[in-house]
C-alpha cells in the first residue's frame, strides 16, 4: 500500500486530500509569494491522529510541513514540492479554563482570538496579541514564538506556555508519536 493509501486507511478518505481537492489556502502563506501544491493535505482531528500520520510519514521518509492559520509571512508553512501538509485546522477548541491555576488548555489549531476571549471571560488576560489574532492559531504562535503588542513573556517561556496539545511548537522525530490525547507535550 502506498503512503497516501496508508494515511487514508488510518484517518479516513475525507481527511486526506490530493490534487484539486487541496484548497488554495494550504498552498501558500499570507505573503502569497510562492504557491505550491503539496503531495497531499492531511487533516487530523486528534493528537492520536497527528501521531499516526507522523509515524507513517517517518517510516516512509516522507517530509511534512505543519500548517496553522497560514498567517506567517516567511513561507514557513507553505509546502515545498513533494511535502505533505498537515493542517491543524480541525483541532480547534478551548478544553479548559482554570482561573485558580491561571491556565488555559486549548487544541493547537485554536485561533488566538478565541483563546483571548476565553481568558477575558474568566477575568484573565493572555499576554500575547498580534494583528493576525483572528486567523493565527496557538500552535503557529508557539512554533514561531510570536510576540506582537505586549510581549511580557514569549511563548517559549514556561510561564507563558506549558505545552501544546495535538501539535507542538516543535515536532522532533518520535516526540508526538509517544503522545496520546490525555497528555501534554512539553516544549
Ligand atoms: C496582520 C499580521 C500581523 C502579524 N503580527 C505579528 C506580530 O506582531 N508578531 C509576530 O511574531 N508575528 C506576527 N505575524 C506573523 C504570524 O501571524 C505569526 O507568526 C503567527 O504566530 C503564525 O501563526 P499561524 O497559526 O498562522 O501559523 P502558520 O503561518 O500556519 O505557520 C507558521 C509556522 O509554524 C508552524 N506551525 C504551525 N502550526 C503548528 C503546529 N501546530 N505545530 C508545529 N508547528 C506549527 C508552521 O509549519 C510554520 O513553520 C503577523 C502576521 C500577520 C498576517
Amino acid at each position: 500500500m502506498n503512503l497516501i493509501a496508508q494515511l487514508r486507511d488510518a484517518l479516513g478518505e475525507a481527511a486526506v486530500r490530493t490534487g484539486p481537492d487541496i484548497p488554495a489556502r494550504n498552498r501558500t502563506d499570507a505573503a502569497a509569494e510562492v504557491v505550491v501544491e503539496p503531495l497531499a493535505l492531511v487533516l487530523p482531528r486528534s493528537t492520536a491522529e497527528v501521531a499516526a500520520v507522523l509515524a507513517l510519514c517517518h517510516a516512509a521518509g516522507q517530509p511534512v510541513v505543519p500548517q496553522g492559520g497560514m498567517t506567517g509571512l516567511v513561507d514557513a508553512s507553505r509546502p515545498v514540492p513533494g511535502e505533505i501538509a498537515i493542517s491543524l485546522e480541525r483541532m480547534s477548541g478551548v478544553e479548559e479554563v482554570d482561573p485558580v491555576s491561571g491556565t488555559i488548555t486549548a487544541l493547537a489549531g485554536t485561533l488566538l482570538e478565541v483563546i483571548q476571549k476565553a481568558a477575558e471571560a474568566a477575568g484573565m488576560m493572555i499576554g500575547i496579541d498580534l494583528g493576525a489574532r483572528g486567523s493565527c492559531t496557538v500552535g503557529g504562535n508557539v512554533a514561531t514564538n510570536a510576540g506582537g503588542n505586549f510581549r511580557p513573556a514569549l511563548w517559549h517561556d514556561p510561564r507563558q506556555c506549558q505545552g501544546t496539545r495535538g501539535g507542538a511548537g516543535r515536532w522532533p522525530r518520535g516526540a508526538v508519536e509517544r503522545e496520546d490525547d490525555q497528555e501534554q507535550h512539553r516544549l
